[in-house]
């Protein structure tokens, strides 16, 4: 089923060798299929309850292309910052469509949105609240509004991507969410529509949801009791994946088992936020080995892609499988699959084994999420390529980019005539 596969010793996107499209873009590289992310976003599809919304989660992965796939197969978004409204729009996104979340939100940011018109906010505090309202009321329409609140539940994720702990920075307590829905539903110029939790990310466990689903209905009801009554319920995204040998619920057994929860409620619209889920594995990083190292404890698989190109091994010592591209003869070796940056947390893999010789064609899967939209240009590397691949077409989607693209914005001071 998976559109990355190997055919005649050679693996493909789909129809194309990756090793056509290393030559073609040059490496670093990410490649992306088309189809793949189709059928991710087909299963949520198939599998989720009437009434529903499926809110594509950006920043997993913003290029204008992938947002345009989702949004011409009438996708939701949910979006962290105006920028990724912005994207949203650009790629043929509907301002309808999108739920902003995020607990920083700025003026400009809120009064942009509200000029596009967006679907909703999801409220992060009573602070953002009175800041929405007032700069509603200013432009003189309404906000349509959902609060984010915390369940307190364990995501028994990594503690970086665990949100939904009353320790995180994120949402606003369950204690206190009737007192600030009470206090929304008396300011003129919003409107609440829902409520929404997102408790982490890379969870592969459907309990966790479970429980977060049944504290959320415990306030929806609430909130019922006193004449507020919900449009829809925001159970946010973090659905995990595959990296290695997790066993995440597939995606229909997740969607059934929150929408058993739900039978009693056939008015709220269950609404998710996906991001990994849809992505994660519809991409690889292309990258070539420059340099076989060994000191007298270790051996190093140098390659051409850094922690600045895919940042999750580095910043949660996240794994990925690294294969070879084309099978290889060459000695095998164990040891650490390493980037040029200048440091020591620059790896891609740890402690693989891998038979490899320099030149080599190397594929770093399971990199469609949090890859290319968590790159940097640290160490003055330029952006790798973005590539889709659509059966037999591939669509270079981002240019590489150039040591102009690097230093964009930066000025030289006046010579200093102070000597
Ligand atoms: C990051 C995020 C998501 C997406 O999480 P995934 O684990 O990629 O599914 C959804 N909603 C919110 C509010 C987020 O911050």
């Amino acid at each position: 089923m998976s559109e990355f596969a190997i055919h005649d010793g050679v693996l493909h996107v789909e129809e194309i060798p990756l090793t056509e499209l290393a030559t073609r873009f040059g490496t670093p590289c990410y490649v992306y299929s088309r189809a793949a992310i189709v059928r991710q976003w087909e299963a949520f599809q198939a599998h989720m309850p009437a009434p529903h919304k499926v809110c594509y989660a950006v920043k997993a992965n913003s290029n204008l292309a992938v947002l345009q796939v989702l949004a011409e197969l009438g996708a939701g978004f949910d979006v962290v910052s105006g920028g990724e409204i912005a994207r949203v729009l650009r790629a043929g996104g509907l301002a309808k469509n999108i739920v902003f979340s995020g607990v920083g939100k700025s003026d400009a940011e809120i009064r942009y949105a509200l000029e596009q018109n967006i679907g909703q906010f999801n409220v992060e505090s009573d602070a953002e609240l009175d800041r929405i309202a007032a700069i509603a009321a200013d432009l003189q329409c309404t906000a349509r509004i959902s609060f984010r609140v915390n369940p307190d539940v364990d995501a028994k994720t990594h503690p970086y991507i665990a949100t939904g702990l009353e320790a995180n920075k994120f949402g606003i307590p369950m204690q206190d969410a009737l007192a600030t829905y009470r206090r929304a539903a008396r300011l003129p110029s919003v409107e609440i529509v829902g409520a929404d939790c997102h408790i982490g990310s890379q969870l592969t466990e459907t309990q966790p949801f479970l429980d977060a689903l049944d504290r959320m209905l415990v306030l929806v009801d609430a909130l019922a009791a006193e004449g507020i009554s919900l449009k829809h319920l925001d159970m946010g995204g973090g659905l995990g994946v595959t990296y290695a040998d997790e066993t995440p619920p597939p995606i229909g057994h997740y969607l059934q088992a929150m929408h058993a929860r739900l039978v009693d409620y056939p008015d709220l619209a269950l609404y998710l936020e996906p991001g990994r889920a849809i992505v994660a594995n519809a991409g690889v990083l292309l990258t070539r080995v420059e340099y076989l190292k060994a000191n007298r404890s270790k051996h190093f698989v140098m390659v051409d892609a850094g922690m600045n190109d895919l940042l999750r091994p580095s910043l949660y010592q996240a794994h990925h499988d690294i294969v070879n591209v084309v099978a290889s003869n060459a000695p095998e070796v164990t040891g650490d699959i390493v980037g040029p940056v200048c440091e020591t947390g620059d790896f891609l893999g740890q402690n693989r084994t891998l038979r490899v010789a320099a030149g080599d064609l190397l594929a770093v899967k399971s990199a469609g999420a949090y890859g290319f939209a968590m790159s940097s240009n640290y160490n003055s590397r330029p952006r790798p390529p973005e590539v889709m691949v659509a059966g037999e077409q591939a669509y270079l989607i981002r240019a590489r980019e150039t040591l102009d693209d690097v230093w964009r914005g930066e000025t030289l001071i006046p010579i200093s005539d102070t000597q």
